[in-house]
């Protein structure tokens, strides 16, 4: 029996999986239901976040978000492949027909990037990314089955519910369109204007090393990239990847509370709108995160207990629920060649 436990990008928390031979079935596990429930994170929209910014959510695993500007707007990440951002630059069409004058990739996952030429077209956007995005080695991690295992990739529809930062990931892969940035910046934030709008790119390590969150100042919006989004994060993505900057991702957060958003449209799940709110919402995360890192280095050496112990001001706070399920599961040779990869892990 092979006995896997992966954080399920999500929300979702903890997806254990357990691979035994036997036909899979619908199962019962605690936390179904909020599973089930927070598939309405990823109901197919384009919300208007305010004057001249939306973000189209459910067309992808991750969100792509379009910002109006004079004659031209911006695109900030591209979803995850060719026939995602078509679906996306379908709808972005109908909001606006100015060329898109710049591209920002708030990191190099494939879910934020994939789509970047068909978002491009001929209209010959500049392509901004931090430049921690090109010099890095990627972070991917093993491909195929043990990278698929995090998003329940290859998990059989009578088991899948969803991948916890998106309906569902690398299930019905498509080719990709990545484009690699024109124009990169390195240090901690780059000030400019495109299309009369002014933006900032902080360098906010986190999920990834060259994650950036872009900040509207005018329209008081924060893209946090994937520093933050209506799920408890990976802190380490058990499929090979490096540990993560954890205390540098705190420090990121710290950053953004500073800021005073009064909108957060972040990379996966829906946008969180009022200052009070995004407030909270950072708060919590930066929180809850700090503390699974001071109970990880204060256990030492000691086994940590099976649970993640908040303190009284995190216990039931939406973004860090965690909910655990352990499913039976067929073994890779059991499985149609189509549910075994590509995987093509991300978070
Ligand atoms: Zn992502």
């Amino acid at each position: 029996m092979r006995r896997l436990c992966s954080y399920n990008a999500a929300s979702a928390g903890l997806l254990m999986l357990m691979a035994t031979s036997g036909t899979a079935t619908a199962q019962e596990f605690a936390g179904r239901e909020k599973l089930r429930s927070h598939s309405a994170e990823f109901r197919r929209e384009v919300i208007k976040v305010t004057n001249g910014v939306w973000v189209a959510v459910g067309f992808s695993d991750a969100n792509s978000v379009l910002i109006e500007g004079e004659g031209g707007s911006i695109v900030v990440d591209t979803t995850s492949d060719v026939e995602d951002a078509r679906a996306v630059k379908a709808e972005f069409a109908k909001l606006s027909t100015a060329p898109v004058r710049a591209i920002i990739y708030t990191h190099l996952h494939p879910d934020h990037t994939g789509g970047g030429g068909v978002f491009a077209g001929n209209d010959g956007p500049e392509i901004l990314a931090h430049r921690l995005l090109v010099d890095r080695v990627p972070d991917v991690g093993r491909n195929g089955r043990d990278g698929g295992d995090q998003f329940g990739s290859t998990l059989p529809d009578a088991l899948f519910i969803n991948a916890g930062t998106g309906l569902e990931f690398g299930r019905h892969p498509a080719p990709s369109a990545y484009v690699a940035p024109t124009r990169t910046f390195s240090g901690d934030r780059l000030d400019l204007t495109i299309a009369g709008v002014r933006l900032q790119l902080f360098h906010t390590p986190g999920e990834t090393r060259e994650n950036v969150a872009v900040w509207l100042p005018d329209r008081r919006v924060l893209l946090p990239g994937d520093d933050f989004y209506r799920s408890f994060p990976n802190l380490y993505a058990i499929r090979g990847a490096r540990l993560r900057p954890i205390e540098q991702w705190i420090a990121s957060l710290g950053l953004m509370v500073d800021l005073g958003a009064d909108h957060l449209v972040p990379g996966h799940t829906r946008p969180v709108l009022g200052s009070a709110n995004v407030r909270a919402a950072l708060t919590t995360y930066r929180d809850g995160i700090k503390s699974v890192l001071d109970q990880t280095l204060g256990a030492g050496r000691q086994p940590l207990p099976a649970g993640i112990l908040w303190n009284r001001g995190l216990v039931g706070a939406r973004h860090l629920r965690r909910l655990c399920r352990v499913v039976r599961w067929q073994p890779d040779e059991a499985l149609p060649s189509a549910r075994k990869g590509p995987g093509g892990p991300s978070h």
